[in-house]
């Protein structure tokens, strides 16, 4: 058996076809594939079949209203649907205050065509795509820096969120729970419809065949939710790095007609600091060692993320650039609870020789070691 497919791709339609589009297109198809037209062709067979369940569902206005909701059709989804809305994941649920679902569709009542959703979706971060149903609550999402040392400790930082909540003067409902006839069919429910000399009667646009309309809230011109700046207080846990998700459950946009809010997503960034850089859980810095250090080798301190310094051993003749680990001296892994390592890049300061008795010192040690350093550059490089 095919997987279930897509029914707006079966019927070779966008997902914002009228009917009139589906309609036409699904007689095209089913004309090709219709089993009379290929007699004992399993696979046209077949295909009429997928092609009249997603006609059947995409045909009917209710059917296809609960498709597009929740990715499916059936007939107890749409009873569910008819009494509480189930979302798409089955993880939100919506508290629909008494509100009939379909009598009170997004952006209705008074308000007209330009809804809060419009204003102020830029300045409220980035909402779920087009396709998620506009009645439900939207993630949020906030890009903080987190300074170098909270980031390692964890911290908790204050944050003003801009986001939509429900009214609080309608408790969400978006409607006063007076209803006024409607002004568009001036109470009747119906309409007529010109199209060149034909006319026909259709439903009424504006209260969808109702008559009435619900008495929009002033407060949020019947959005059921406003635009508010809310002080948070958000828990950074210790170890994040750059891009790390901090989840704030319930505290991003309210939906339409107060239905249950998305999440808030804090996106980390970790600030710098003047001598470690963090590189995910590892930490890497440079350290200057003298040339005698290099030539000879030592045993050197380095700065740790910890209190205390580590003890670093240099071997002899370590060149300038050279890079050592010091094992888990880097920061500890917000997922496993191990610690990163701690990298470290020594270069070699010269000595500031002003002395005429330095000054000797490395002339008799040139001599003494004649070797030219570039020799091997010269031999790479001879033509
Ligand atoms: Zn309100
Ligand atoms: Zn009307």
């Amino acid at each position: 058996m095919a997987e279930k497919s897509d029914y707006y791709q079966t019927l070779g339609v966008g997902r914002k076809a009228t009917p009139e589009e589906i309609r036409k297109s699904y007689r095209k198809l089913a004309r090709k594939c219709h089993p009379d037209v290929n007699p004992g062709d399993k696979n046209a067979e077949e295909k009429f079949k997928t092609l009249s369940e997603a006609n059947d569902v995409l045909s009917d206005a209710k059917k296809r209203k609960v498709y597009d909701r929740l990715g499916y059709y059936s007939d107890a989804a749409a009873n569910a649907t008819a009494e509480g809305f189930p979302s798409a994941g089955g993880r939100r649920p919506v508290n629909f205050s008494g509100f009939e679902f379909n009598d009170f569709p997004a952006g209705a009542g008074e308000a007209g065509p330009t809804s809060f959703r419009d204003i102020f979706s830029n300045m409220f971060g980035r909402e779920e795509p087009a396709e998620a149903p506009a009645e439900m609550g939207t993630d949020l999402e906030y890009q903080v820096t987190i300074g170098f040392w909270d980031a390692i400790r964890g911290t908790t930082t204050r944050l003003h969120i801009n986001r939509f909540k429900s009214c609080g003067v309608c408790h969400g409902k978006g409607g006063t729970g007076h209803e006024t006839i409607c002004p568009e069919c001036k109470g009747s429910g119906s309409g007529t419809k010109s199209m060149g000399a034909m006319r026909f009667n259709i439903t009424c646009p504006r209260c969808r065949g109702k008559g009435r309309l619900m008495q929009a809230c002033t407060a949020c011109k019947g959005e059921g939710r406003r635009p508010e700046t809310e002080q948070l207080d958000v828990r950074i846990p210790a170890g994040v790095q750059d891009g790390f998700r901090v989840r704030v459950a319930g505290k991003g946009n309210t939906g339409r007609q107060g239905t249950h809010a998305g999440d808030l997503y804090i996106i980390t960034k970790v600030g710098a600091h003047p001598f470690f850089e963090r590189h995910g859980d590892d930490i890497h810095c440079v350290v200057p060692i003298t040339i005698t250090e290099a030539a000879m080798g030592a045993k050197i301190e380095v700065p740790t993320i910890d209190q205390a310094r580590a003890l670093l051993k240099i071997p002899p003749g370590t060149a300038s650039s050279q890079r050592f680990r010091l094992r888990e001296k880097g920061v500890q892994s917000i997922k496993t609870g191990q610690r990163g390592d701690q990298y470290v890049e020594v270069r070699i300061a010269p000595p500031a020789v002003a002395d005429e008795r330095s000054k000797e010192i490395l002339r008799e040690l040139a001599r003494l070691n004649p070797e030219d350093p570039r020799e091997k550059i010269y031999l790479h490089t001879a033509r």
